[in-house]
């Protein structure tokens, strides 16, 4: 019998590769929409804010769930680019969302070991795409949005904050 190589698979990974399924993926998407319009940020970002983007608990979640909610909408289909290099996909194949996302270690240091880039996302947002990434693949089962439509910087009842210790 040739069981060789079936095993480095993830049972649940449907043709595109990720191992979530779109109900899942909607799920999460509406959980962190659900929290970011709680915020009540607004979706246009402070200058003053993205220029200091480790001061606020909150703003710092709202970060997150928005770079969750941009990540998401593009691998759900329901934008045709992707939120950080605009790489055109309808629906983008993990390749795609590779390259989009290739940039993402340089977001994510900003503020703390790289300075703030005018025009980029803020860090928050690229350790929560880091994190829908490893979770898209079933890397981790924790999904990047808790039941309670919070992110790793306000998430208190599951273990969210590792993912944004590690940055
Ligand atoms: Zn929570």
């Amino acid at each position: 019998m040739a069981i060789v190589g079936t095993a480095a698979y993830p049972a649940a990974m449907d043709q595109d590769g990720w191992a979530r399924e779109d109900v899942e993926i909607r799920r999460v998407l509406e959980l962190a929409r659900a929290g970011i319009a709680r915020y009540g940020f607004g979706e246009e970002l402070h200058p003053e804010d993205l220029a200091r983007p480790w001061g606020n608990g909150r703003w710092m979640d709202n970060a997150w769930l928005r770079g969750v909610r941009d990540l998401l909408e593009w691998v759900a289909g329901e934008v045709a680019y992707g939120p950080l290099r605009g790489t055109p996909a309808a629906r983008p194949t993990q390749y795609e969302v590779y390259a989009d996302t290739a940039d993402i270690d340089e977001i994510m240091r900003q503020g703390s070991r790289c300075p703030v880039r005018p025009g980029w996302p803020p860090p928050q947002s690229g350790e929560a795409m880091d994190a829908t990434v490893h979770w898209l693949e079933g890397e981790t089962d924790v999904p990047p949005v808790c039941e309670h439509a919070l992110g790793a910087y306000q998430c208190a009842c599951r273990d969210l904050a590792w993912m944004s210790a590690s940055s």
